[in-house]
Parts: structure tokens; C-alpha cells; sequence
């Protein structure tokens, strides 16, 4: 059995507090029936406590940040930040939530980081969960007079499941989502079988109790990891549609760090944990869908303190086409699941992509679907016409942004076959050839720092034999 006190403060300035009740049943006889799966006396027995009320009253008096609501959560509680588990709760009746004005509750104890949450003091991520909020002047702008009480007292029902652990449901129960729609309707109630079960786990799981594991629930993916952190960089930040162009990519884990982290290597789009988002000029935003996909098992590497890992993704190209296809400025950012840790997001950058004019014919070559695979996978025959003209483009117009790509792309194809060479005559013509394209891709400003870099690592080997 799972005992806890729960502390209720109001922190708008006003003194009276909701009624603990819906329908007749209190919040704290709808937790105990709800969690009475193994034990008929229920596992869950919350007393409400109004005695620290005045603790945190007048805190905020309009609409409040997860800090404010961290400040009072601490007030009404005053658990020790080591807690493992704890035996008082806390809800905070507040104006409005200023993230996002319309919401009725939050549970904003989540025990790490969020878009909503990033400035909270230091240790008020120790303990997960103790806490929550209701927002009296959101439910009464969707709420007639008659239904407001009854709206409250659900959304409290609702955020203290999240307290305990329980995500968000489509149905018509506590753990729905409230309708914004149909202002006199309140929220549905009850508890779905599998959420009882759950409940009634408290005193045994610490998935369940209060200050056990983190937050579970949906904004979890939105969360923030502390401290890896992912930044990308496009190699150029205008192009035409068919122009080849890549985005840097870069995981660099903090020098102040005491220990090395470990992060898995597939930061590539194939793999379902690493997801590149474009915002097209017209608002809409849609996952970049990779050529390539790969189910198997990662391997992981380590970052010590002040060491990154840095790929490059060729982003003109993907499966079905042209990545872009409007003109105008786009928006791209990345995201990266850390394992268990939860998602990182990167910064976003500016694309411009320019409309299609027949005036620019040397480019008319970088269209041809032929020259774009070449471009795009830097694998090709050796006797393919698209390699000898994307050398002879990259020759000839060394001062054009997709020169250092073409110089790159062939580059890698002549060395390919270089390196699946024995014979000597033969090895040190295409040793040459590799050579010059590489030495141009090296220092070409269009082309993506990593690239560049990687060009250098070519040119260094082919040197030493
Ligand atoms: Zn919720």
C-alpha cells in the first residue's frame, strides 16, 4: 500500500480551493477504487492537505512558467532532494500556463529537461514527479459556470495520474484529452482496465510511485537531453532543386563532462532513431524520407569529454526524387534518439531554394538523372559518360558552388576503383586521377566541412603509397 500526502496550494493571490470531488466521488475514493486490481482496499491512499496553502500564495498571479510552478512544488512538498521515492505530493491550482495558454493542467515534474521546461533550478529534476498543476482561468474560458467545478476536479484527476505515471489516452476517461470544442461538455471519467493495473502496481513498481523513474508520458519524446548536443550545417545555403548539397552533422558531447558517453553510430537517416525535418516555404513541415533504411542492430561508440562524431548526408536527393521541389526558403533541423535518455534536436537551418531557369545551362547537367545518382550514391562505372563530364564540369567551372561536390563525387569513384586495383600502371594512372579531382573537392568552399575534410584523410593515404 502507497500512502501519500498531497498537498494542495493555490498560487494566484485567491484563498478558496476546488472541491476534490467528481460526481460525488472523492479524488481520494477514485485512486483508491482505481488501484484495487491485486488489494480491494486499494493501493493508493491520497489525504489532501489545504494546511500550506498559504505557503505559495500570491506566488504568480497571472500566467506561470514550469519555473514558477517548480518554486511552489518545493514549497508545498519539501522533500529531500535524494528522495527515491516520496509521501508527499503536491498540486498547484494557477492562473494559466503561459507555454501553451489553453491547456487546463500540466504535469511539469517530468525529471528532465523540456521545450517548456529548460531553466527549472538546479536539482528540481532529482525527484520525478511529484507534482502538478491545474490551470482555473484556461478550464473557466472553455468551461460554462455549471461545468467549471467538475472540469477541475478532472483535470486534477488527470494531471495526478500523470503523477503516478499514466500517459495520455484518445478516450473519453481521465487520461483524455479535453475537448476544446463543445464548451459546456466536461471531460470524460474512469480509469481504462490497463490503466488501473497499473495504478495498482504503486507501492511495488517505482515506475508507479511518486519520485521513482522519470516521466513516461508524451511529451517525453519532446524532451531535452542535457548535455550531448547536435548541431548540423549546410554546406551551401542556396541551391537549384537538382544541385547537389550536404548537411553536416555533428554529436559533440561537452568538455565539462566527468565521463565518456556512449551514443549509437547510426546518425543517419536510414535508421529510424535519427530524423531530418523540412519545413517547406508554405508552413508544412514533412520528415525527409531516406533512399536508404537499415534494420540492423547498431553499434555504439564512445565520446569522451570534448570529442564529437561528425558525419555528412547528402541531402539533394531522396527515395522517389528531388528532395525539394518548391522554391523559396525552407527550414531543416534534426533529431537524434538518445536510447532511454530521450531525443535530442538540433538547430535549425535556412535553404533557399532557387526556381528553375533555363539560363543556367552548365547546371543543366547536374539534372540528368544519371549524373544526380552519381552525384547522390558516388558510385559509377568507370566507363560512365556521367563521370567524365562531371569531371570535365568541375574542371571547368571551378569557381561554381556544385564544382567542389562533382570534383568530390568522381573523386570517390575513380579511388574506389583505384584501391580494387593490383596492377601497378594501371593503379598509378587512376591514383592520379582520384588525385586531381580530390585536391579540388579539398579546399572548395561549396562543399560541407566533413566532406572537405574527408577529400584531405583521401589525398594524405594516396600520398603515402
Ligand atoms: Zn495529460
Amino acid at each position: 500500500m502507497y500512502r501519500a500526502t498531497c498537498y494542495v496550494g493555490r498560487i494566484d493571490g485567491f484563498d478558496t480551493l476546488p472541491a476534490m470531488h467528481v460526481g460525488g466521488r472523492s479524488i481520494t475514493t477514485i485512486f483508491r477504487d482505481a488501484s484495487s486490481e491485486r488489494d480491494p482496499a486499494g493501493d493508493i491512499h491520497l489525504t489532501f492537505d489545504t494546511s500550506r496553502h498559504r505557503y505559495v500564495r500570491g506566488l504568480k498571479r497571472g500566467p506561470v512558467t514550469a519555473l514558477h510552478l517548480h518554486h511552489a512544488l518545493r514549497r508545498l512538498t519539501i522533500n529531500p532532494a535524494s528522495a527515491q521515492r516520496v509521501h508527499r505530493i503536491g498540486v498547484i491550482f494557477a492562473h494559466s500556463y503561459e507555454w501553451d495558454t489553453r491547456a487546463f493542467g500540466v504535469m511539469f515534474d517530468r525529471g528532465f529537461k523540456t521545450e517548456d521546461d529548460t531553466r527549472a533550478p538546479n536539482g528540481s529534476y532529482a525527484i520525478p514527479r511529484e507534482g502538478c498543476a491545474v490551470f482555473l482561468k484556461a478550464i473557466a474560458q472553455h468551461r460554462t459556470p455549471p461545468h467549471r467545478a467538475a472540469e477541475t476536479a478532472i483535470t486534477t484527476v488527470h494531471e495526478l495520474g500523470h503523477v503516478f505515471n499514466l500517459r495520455d489516452n484518445s478516450g473519453d476517461t481521465f487520461m483524455g484529452k479535453p475537448s476544446l470544442g463543445g464548451a459546456t461538455i466536461p471531460s470524460g471519467t474512469g480509469f481504462l482496465l490497463a490503466e488501473s493495473r497499473w495504478l495498482s502496481e504503486c507501492s511495488r513498481s517505482e515506475a508507479v510511485w511518486p519520485g521513482g523513474l522519470d516521466f513516461r508520458g508524451a511529451s517525453a519524446q519532446r524532451r531535452i537531453h542535457g548535455n550531448l548536443q547536435l548541431r548540423i550545417d549546410l554546406s551551401r545555403d542556396e541551391v537549384f532543386a537538382f544541385e547537389p548539397f550536404e548537411l553536416d552533422v555533428k554529436l559533440t558531447w561537452p568538455k565539462h563532462e566527468r565521463r565518456s558517453t556512449w551514443i549509437s553510430r547510426d546518425v543517419d537517416p536510414g535508421y529510424s532513431g535519427f530524423r531530418i525535418w523540412i519545413e517547406d516555404p508554405s508552413g508544412a513541415v514533412r520528415l525527409w524520407a531516406s533512399p536508404n533504411h537499415y534494420c540492423r542492430p547498431s553499434d555504439r561508440i564512445a565520446l569522451a569529454p570534448g570529442e564529437s562524431f561528425e558525419r555528412d548526408i547528402s541531402l539533394f536527393g531522396q527515395s522517389g526524387g528531388y528532395t525539394f521541389r518548391l522554391p523559396g526558403t525552407h527550414r531543416i533541423w534534426a533529431e537524434y534518439d538518445v536510447g532511454r535518455r530521450g531525443t535530442i534536436r538540433s538547430n535549425s537551418v535556412p535553404l533557399h531554394v532557387r526556381g528553375f531557369h533555363r539560363s543556367a545551362s552548365a547546371l543543366e547537367l547536374l539534372a540528368v538523372p544519371s549524373v544526380a545518382r552519381l552525384l547522390y550514391y558516388r558510385r559509377a562505372s568507370l566507363r560512365s559518360r556521367a563521370l567524365r563530364q562531371l569531371e570535365v564540369f568541375s574542371n571547368e567551372h571551378p569557381k561554381h558552388a556544385a564544382a567542389g561536390h562533382a570534383a568530390y563525387a568522381t573523386g570517390r569513384v575513380v579511388l574506389a576503383e583505384w584501391a580494387a586495383t593490383e596492377e601497378p600502371g594501371r593503379k598509378r594512372r587512376l591514383a592520379r586521377r582520384a588525385y586531381e579531382s580530390l585536391r579540388r573537392a579539398a579546399d572548395h568552399p561549396g562543399l560541407g566541412r566533413h566532406a572537405r575534410k574527408r577529400a584531405k584523410d583521401f589525398i594524405d593515404n594516396l600520398e603515402r603509397t
